[in-house]
């Protein structure tokens, strides 16, 4: 492969580098009172993901942190081809960044099999100093955005100058939709497919890493040989 520009990759987690999403298996399985209007107003954007969130895992005491912790990282499923696109990225001078609104308590111990610099993954952050989980947010939006998105993906990628950088989002739900229309190319699966179809923006599906790490290396019709 050869680039004009240093190609960069932007990859969800949660139901992307993951079958699932982490933070909704977590809620249901341990099923704090309270947490269904929380997901609700969520869905239905009547509160920010920030907030949320936030509220989510406050339902949580911190005693059960073990236990918690264990249920998330026995019950996640990598995405089939995975680990062959990290090394495809590694071989191919491809920068590969995490950018995932899921939690530091659980992902780290669940990409520490990869090889993956830690400043290279960006999430958000947790301290159960307190009663109950509460959740931090290192990479809150700054000024340029309005979403409150708790881990602001905007942010990240727009700190990558695009005459630089050839900007690649990887993405499964409405929370990478702000990226998607930033990047130069957009690989998406489920909610993130239905939304980049009603609002015309091209994007390229995806089931596995295996179909990503195909496209990307496929001539492209009307591109320069
Ligand atoms: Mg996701
Ligand atoms: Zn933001």
């Amino acid at each position: 492969m050869s680039f004009t520009k240093q190609p960069v990759v932007f990859c969800d987690f949660d139901g992307t580098i993951t079958v699932n999403d982490n933070i909704v298996a977590i809620i249901q399985h341990f099923d704090p009172p309270g947490w269904k209007p929380i997901v609700d107003d969520i869905i239905g954007e009547r509160k920010s993901v920030r907030q949320g969130v936030g509220e989510l895992f406050r339902l949580l005491p911190t005693t059960r942190r073990e236990e918690i912790t264990r249920f998330a990282i026995d019950q996640v499923q990598i995405r089939a081809g995975f680990k062959e696109f990290l090394q495809f990225c590694k071989e191919n001078d491809i920068k590969f960044y995490v950018t995932s609104g899921g939690i530091d308590f659980f992902i780290y111990p669940i990409l520490e099999q990869f090889d993956i610099p830690v400043d290279h993954i960006y999430c958000n952050a947790s301290d159960f100093s307190g009663s109950q989980i509460e959740i931090l947010w290192p990479h809150a939006c700054d000024e340029m955005c309005q979403n409150d998105c708790g881990m602001c993906k905007t942010k990240i990628i727009r700190s990558f100058d695009p005459e630089q950088y050839d900007r690649y989002l990887i993405g499964d739900s409405i929370t990478d939709f702000a990226g998607a229309k930033l990047v130069d190319h957009v690989y998406a699966r489920s909610h993130l497919i239905t939304k980049c179809e009603q609002l015309g923006l091209p994007h390229v599906p995806y089931t596995d890493f295996f179909d990503i790490m195909k496209h990307m290396t496929e001539p492209k019709a009307g591109a320069k040989v």
